[in-house]
């Protein structure tokens, strides 16, 4: 396809976006090439337009909601992105509260906390929006979102809108039919309300949150957590040597217990346990920034590139349990592959093993 024939399709059904657009100040992570086409639609029709046209033209592209667990790379150019942040309806119904796909997942628990509805507490600090964490069947403390799901509306790839009930969506663990099904659209969830005590809910979130300023990254753009690992990271790492194991087992009965919790409140950090893998590692060995808070999070401090960031992924996977899966996703399509540079990256992430 011509894309400038799809630009002529979202103009004629007068729907926005951004010619040649860079998407490195759009992400959560602040990366990102150029978008040749960055779609924005205001609803569900111009959303289902815009992909439809794309599905019969048989054309490829990437839905985003807040880019909270995608990488997209300053190297690559992108051709066509939909952007679900402008799609943020909220009704309540007789069952409960149906909220379109890029509602914010943070403000959704407020208005639960207004509802008085319990079951959301744990979804507290998630950044993304409601579709991307259906897709990713988001959740923390024991909790998911999926928990109090009724239904979704999705657009399927031969462009019907069906309603699935919850059991219909395979969730599991940080997972979903829509992570299989990559080119069907979550449009909106249906969740039920289930009456709580607003005081108590009120107190859970702010346990979470604050519990969330031991351990996540605040200061430097993230993506949470690269791998899901079930147990404590650190001695999933050195899992393989039992000298560094007891030294993690140690030194976490001295770190981790609630009177040096309280002495690091204002500061908390995994400073020690990092040293602790560096050293397991070798420190040459590491090319990437990481957070402070643990290895698992790689931030980007302003000087990442592709190589820094595939060797450090690389690093850590090869150190986890290979059940271990990544949570990150690396985006490497729909892309233009202009010149030799762009194929070497795209082939070098494809024999990777990182993508999820
Ligand atoms: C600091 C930090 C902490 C985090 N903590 C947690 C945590 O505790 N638990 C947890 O589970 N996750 C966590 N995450 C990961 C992330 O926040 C969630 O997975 C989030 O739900 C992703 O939502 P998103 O809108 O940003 O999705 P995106 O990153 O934009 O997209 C993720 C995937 O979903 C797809 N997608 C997005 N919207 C749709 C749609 N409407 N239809 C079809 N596909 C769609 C995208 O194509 C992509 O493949 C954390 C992330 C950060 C940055």
């Amino acid at each position: 396809m011509q894309l400038s024939n799809f630009r002529t399709h979202l103009d004629t059904n007068n729907i926005s976006y951004k010619k040649e657009y860079l998407l490195k100040y759009e992400t959560y992570f602040k990366m990102g090439g150029k978008v040749h086409t960055f779609v924005m639609p205001k609803n569900l029709i111009e959303l289902e337009q815009a992909v439809d046209y794309l599905t019969q033209t048989g054309n490829e592209y990437k839905i985003i909601g807040l880019t909270t667990n995608v990488y997209l790379l300053d190297e690559l150019e992108y051709t066509i992105i939909i952007t679900t942040k402008y799609l943020t309806s909220l009704k309540r119904t007789p069952e409960g509260i149906e909220v379109e796909c890029g509602y914010p997942l943070q403000e959704f628990v407020r208005v639960t906390l207004l509802e008085s509805s319990t079951g959301y507490e744990g979804l507290e600090g998630i950044p993304g929006s409601i579709g991307g964490a259906i897709v990713m069947n988001a959740g923390a403390y024991g909790s998911a979102i999926s928990d109090n799901l009724i239904s979704i509306s999705c657009l399927t790839s031969d462009q019907k809108i069906i309603t699935l009930k919850k059991e219909q969506c395979s969730f599991n663990h940080r997972n979903s039919i829509f992570k299989e099904k990559k080119d069907w659209v979550v449009l909106s969830a249906l969740f039920k309300l289930t009456p709580g005590k607003q005081s108590e809910i009120a107190q859970k979130i702010e346990t979470y949150h604050i519990a969330r300023h031991s351990y996540q990254e605040f200061a430097y753009p993230n993506l949470g957590s690269i791998f899901s690992v079930q147990g404590d990271f650190y001695r999933e790492f050195v899992k393989q040597d039992t000298l560094y194991y007891m030294l993690c087992y140690v030194l976490k009965i001295f770190y981790k217990n609630p009177v040096m919790k309280f002495i690091m409140r204002k500061n908390p950090n995994n400073i020690v346990f990092n040293k602790l893998l560096q050293k397991y590692l070798l420190p040459q060995e590491i090319t990437h920034t990481y957070s402070s808070k643990s290895m698992n999070i790689l931030v980007n401090d302003g000087r990442s590139e592709i190589d820094k960031i595939l060797n450090y992924l690389a690093l850590v996977k090869e150190n986890l349990d290979s059940k271990t899966s990544i949570e990150n996703e690396i985006v490497i399509s729909p892309v233009i592959v202009k010149d030799d540079e762009t194929k070497k990256i795209i082939d070098k992430i494809n024999a990777s093993g990182l993508l999820s």
